[in-house]
């Protein structure tokens, strides 16, 4: 075999729990340390280990994810309390990918894997959408009050100076509920801007949509706030770059993505990009085939699967039986990350390595050769259902030709 790939600067490298853990291994095993000279800064974000450190190692990593630019996330539990029991933890430590995500003030995209054989529920869905949402206060920072009859209810600022200013919500005759939302113009800027680069990244148009003629306030400031930035510091850019940016009511945007063919990204607000999210990733087939990249506003990448630590799967591995885990987007986040590195390094040799991996991956799925999951999903003759560790054998075996 020819030499392996080097590598100039080291990748971030977040291993995490359960069965992607496993799985992790054995992308690493089969189709990545055979190739590439892997350089890695390793931080064991295991459940174990974070319980160790008391989630030290998850800031840690963070950190080095700044300083090195780019890393690539396994798959990590968030405890509940019977994870508590589980792991004997000595606290119920937050979500890794909650405190990445602050350190790095990133905004996350997800994009689905598209393979002949799967079809989306909306069959003229043949490019993929890609969903950034906004990961900061509205619904998931919100104070709610249960409200007896007879109360008034008032929305106070209570200013730098000492000053009251307030704004009737609701008297209340009879017993209700009132919330409390917010947000902040720095984190809605430092969306905006993780999407224009995103765009201008992966050359694709921009959605964004809010509710702006009923909230005339707050969800108008998120659609000022993107006009402002787009026309200061991206118009000319996406001019250039012969893309667009696209403003609309949210539900106009719903109606127009659900006639689109796809090939854009669709920013959404905090809640709208919860559900939609879940909706896009539905509409395509399997969460197992959705990627996911955290951008920073500065250019930071971390690139995982949207999916979970396939739990039920884990417990049947542990039990000595054989699964069919789906790899492919543990396997896109490492190709992501590594071709981000070779961009970023001038590595292309690095990058053609991570687009042949993909390619492998997409061909072994096409020629019938495919995990449980998408067993049950493909509509191509002949397909044949193989474990999680021989669906990357038979992806090396492409691999290889191709190399
Ligand atoms: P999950 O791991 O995403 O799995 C849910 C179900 O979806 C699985 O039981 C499986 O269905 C199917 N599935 C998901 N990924 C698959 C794959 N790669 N291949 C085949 N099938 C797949 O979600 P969960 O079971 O609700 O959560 C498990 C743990 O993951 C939790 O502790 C949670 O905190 C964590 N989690 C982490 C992240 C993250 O790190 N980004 C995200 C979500 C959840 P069948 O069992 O029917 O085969
Ligand atoms: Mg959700």
């Amino acid at each position: 075999m020819a030499d392996k790939i080097k590598m100039t600067t080291s990748l971030v490298e977040m291993d995490g729990d359960e069965m992607t853990r496993v799985i992790w291994k054995m992308i690493k095993d089969i189709l990545l340390t055979p190739y590439i000279d892997l350089k890695t800064e390793y931080y064991d974000l295991g459940l174990e280990y974070r319980n160790e450190t008391k989630d030290q190692v998850t800031i840690d990593s963070a950190e080095a994810t700044k300083k090195y630019g780019v890393a690539v996330k396994c798959a990590t539990i968030t405890p509940n309390a019977d994870r508590v029991k589980e792991y004997n933890l000595s606290e119920m430590w937050k979500s890794p990918n909650g405190t990445i995500r602050a350190i790095l003030d990133g905004t996350v995209f997800r994009t689905p894997i598209i393979v002949k054989g799967i079809t989306p529920y909306i069959p003229t869905w043949t490019k993929p959408i890609t969903i950034a949402r906004h990961a900061y206060g509205d619904v998931y920072k919100n104070t709610e009050m249960a409200v007896d009859g007879g109360s008034k209810a008032e929305l106070v600022v209570t200013k730098a100076d000492g000053s009251e200013e307030r704004s009737l919500i609701h008297d209340f005759a009879t017993p209700g509920i009132i919330q409390g939302l917010h947000n902040i113009d720095k984190s809605i800027g430092s969306f905006a801007r993780a999407c224009f680069n995103f765009a201008l990244d992966s050359k694709q148009d921009l959605w964004f949509a809010t509710k702006d003629t009923i909230s005339k306030k707050y969800d108008h400031r998120f659609k000022d706030i993107f006009n402002e930035i787009y026309a200061a510091e991206y118009k000319e850019k996406f001019e250039a770059a012969g893309i667009e940016y696209f403003y609309t009511l949210i539900d106009d945007a719903v109606a127009r993505v659900v006639r689109s063919e796809g090939g854009y990204i669709w920013a959404c607000k905090n809640y709208d990009g919860d559900v939609m999210s879940d909706m896009v990733a539905t509409a395509y087939g399997s969460l197992a085939m959705m990627t996911s990249v955290l951008v920073s506003p500065d250019g930071v990448y971390e690139y995982e699967a949207a999916h979970g630590t396939v739990q039920r799967h884990y417990y049947k591995h542990l039990k000595g039986e054989v699964t069919s885990t789906n790899s492919v987007a543990t396997l896109f986040a490492w190709t992501g990350a590594l071709r981000k590195r070779g961009e970023l390094d001038q590595l292309p040799e690095l990058s053609a390595f991570a687009d042949k991996l993909e390619k492998a991956t997409i061909q072994t799925i096409e020629e019938g050769v495919m995990t449980g999951d998408l067993y049950l999903l493909s509509k191509l003759e002949g397909k044949k259902k193989v474990n999680t560790e021989e669906f990357l054998v038979a992806v090396n075996e492409r691999l290889q030709a191709m190399m």
